[in-house]
Order: structure tokens, then sequence, then C-alpha cells
């Protein structure tokens, strides 16, 4: 099983062998760790988002890392948020089921996830957090390390309350 950790920061800067981005569904840039990541990974970046066509809410697609230290980057596209019964849950744990998929398929050992869609999409917090823990301890099996990479203290909190 991977050992998992909590960590504080900014995730375009951890250095493992893949980063989780918060995409939206035309892959081509937005706001919060999305822009972050275009930003640090540099213009290549989007130029390999392009010929990906986009990707469906629920599922992830991967790219280079670029400039960035990881060596991928798997573009996740969760759920907004729109009361929790349109299928938001599942839709979530299927960015978190992908993601692990596109670690085993990419040979990635260590993958650092962003609290997927609990920014601009408005999921809230703890509800996402229990579903992206929930999906690693299930399949993670295959990793070595997995991080819960979360921009503020607060969020920290609730994967740290969530892993004891
Ligand atoms: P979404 O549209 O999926 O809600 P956001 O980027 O708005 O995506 O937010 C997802 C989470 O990522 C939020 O908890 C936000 O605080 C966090 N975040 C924003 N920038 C970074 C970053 N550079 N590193 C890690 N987490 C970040």
């Amino acid at each position: 099983m991977a050992e998992i950790f909590v960590v504080e920061g900014d995730i375009t800067q951890r250095p493992v062998d893949a980063i989780v981005n918060a995409a939206n569904s035309s892959l081509l840039g937005g706001g919060g760790v999305d822009g972050a990541i275009h930003r640090a990974a540099g213009p290549e970046l989007l130029e390999a988002c392009r010929k990906l066509h986009g990707c469906p809410t629920g599922s992830a697609k991967a790219t280079p890392g670029f400039r960035l230290p990881a060596k991928w980057i798997f573009h996740a596209v969760g759920p907004v948020w729109h009361g929790g019964a349109s299928g938001e849950p599942e839709l979530l744990a299927g960015c978190y089921r992908v993601c692990l998929q596109l670690a085993q398929e990419f040979g990635a050992r260590s993958l650092a996830f962003p609290a997927i869609s609990t920014g601009i999409y408005g999921y809230p917090k703890e509800e996402a957090a229990s579903i992206a823990v929930r999906e690693v301890l299930a399949g993670g099996g295959s990793m070595e390390r997995v991080e819960f990479v979360c921009f503020d203290r607060a969020t920290a909190e609730i994967y740290r309350k969530l892993l004891k």
C-alpha cells in the first residue's frame, strides 16, 4: 500500500512522478490550480492539451509535465457541485480512479492530488476529501507514495483527520 502524505503548499512544485490537475472539460486552461499548472509547466502544455480534444467529467487524460518537476500531469475533470444529487460523488470518485489507473499505465509510483472540485466548482471540502481518501485507500495499492496537496491549512486539517 502507498504511503499517504498530506502536504500544504503549491502542487506545481511537488517532486513526484505525476501531479493531478483539476481541469475543466475543454482542457484548455482555467483559473485556480489549472492556471498555476499551466504557468509553471510552460506554453508547451497548452499545445499538448489541444491535441487531447477535451475530457469528460469524471475522467482524466495525461500529458507530459514539461517544465514541472513532475514527469506527467493527469488532467482530471471534476464535477461542478449542484447540490449532490446529480451524480457528483460518483463523478468525483471517477477522477481519482482514472488517475490511479493512469499512474499504473505510465509507471508513475508517486502521485500528488489537489482537492479536485473544491475551489471554483464548489464541492463541499469534507465530502470531497472523504471520497479522495476512500478511493486512494481502495485503489492505491501499487503506488509508492500518494500526496494530498492542500493550498490552505483548513483543507489539510480535513485530510489529516480522515487519515488518522
Ligand atoms: P475546481 O474548478 O476543480 O474547483 P480549483 O482550481 O478552483 O478547481 O480548486 C481546486 C483546489 O485546488 C482548491 O482547494 C484550491 O484551493 C486548490 N489550489 C489552487 N491552486 C493550487 C495550487 N497551486 N496547488 C495546490 N492546490 C491549489
